[in-house]
């Protein structure tokens, strides 16, 4: 039966993986869309068996399978914007490139998922470069934590007009805008700056508060899908991501007090 009804849903995909415990990866995104009024779909790249304490295993599906979840959903689907996640290979990276390139992708967000909080290696040594050079030239934004942009500068960053200059020389990638989130530093205040690649270079600040928890398993995953799903509703990026920030914010709080898993428990979507 053909389906005459308005189009009235904005809708992100997400390119990503599995968290088994539910608090990270492609779970963690699907709820945050969810939870901000778009619809979401997803293509994985692998599935991880994890809790709140350990990655106990990885198993990363064949590039041919990710390439066509991709085009499965872009064939019958409008996607108006992309969440990519941790896609822990050079080939399923580069199968992601190639589909961007092909379906001409637009509002696209990378985290560039490097490791977890528990320690585990997210993605593969080799994978480092092939991401830098075959997947950052393609996106708007990307949304690296300090340890991942101290690994893709190769140098220490160390305090404000360090980070300012970091997120300014990630541009050099060619990627349409950095967002350096700078929790990773025991501050009173979270501090990250949006730095957008134009003929004038911009620069935003955005403070938050810091909350007291050991319940942030899935920030990363749950900032960037928020991101996506604001460009999605046609945000331009500095208000997408102040808009991303504030739910990231509620939701660390919500779930602060919560007792989930013996290790980093997740957020309250
Ligand atoms: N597992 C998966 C599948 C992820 O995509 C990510 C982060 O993007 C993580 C785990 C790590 O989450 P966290 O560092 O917040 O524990």
């Amino acid at each position: 039966m053909q389906n005459n009804s308005k189009r009235s849903y904005d809708s992100v995909l997400t390119i990503a993986t599995s968290d088994s415990g539910g608090g990270a990866g492609v779970q963690a995104d699907l709820k945050t869309i969810s939870a901000l009024g778009c619809y979401g779909m997803s293509a994985f790249a692998a599935l991880t068996a994890q809790n709140t304490q350990e990655v106990r295993a990885i198993h990363e599906v064949p590039p041919q399978f990710l390439k066509d979840q991709i085009d499965v959903v872009i064939e019958d689907f409008e996607v108006d914007a992309v969440k990519i996640g941790m896609l822990f290979t050079g080939p399923l990276m580069e199968v992601v490139a190639d589909r961007i390139k092909k379906h001409d992708l637009k509002n696209i967000v990378l985290d560039p998922v490097m490791v977890a909080q528990s320690g585990a290696q997210l993605i593969q040594d080799e994978a480092i470069e092939v991401i830098r050079e075959e997947l950052f030239p393609l996106v708007d934004l990307i949304t690296p934590n300090i340890p991942e942009a101290k690994r893709l500068l190769g140098r220490d960053i160390n305090g404000d007009e360090s980070m300012k200059q970091a997120a300014q020389n990630l541009l050099e990638t060619g990627t349409g805008g950095v967002l350096l989130k700078g929790g990773h530093f025991e501050e009173d205040e979270s501090i990250d700056y949006l730095s957008i690649a134009s003929k004038d270079p911009e620069l935003h600040q955005f403070n938050a508060k810091r909350i007291e928890t050991n319940n942030t398993h899935g920030t990363g995953c749950t900032l960037s899908s928020a991101i996506a799903a604001y460009l999605a509703k046609g945000y331009p990026m500095p208000k997408a991501v102040e808009q991303a920030k504030l739910y990231i914010t509620q939701a660390i709080s919500a779930g602060s007090q919560y007792n989930m898993g013996g290790g980093s428990g997740p957020l309250h979507h």
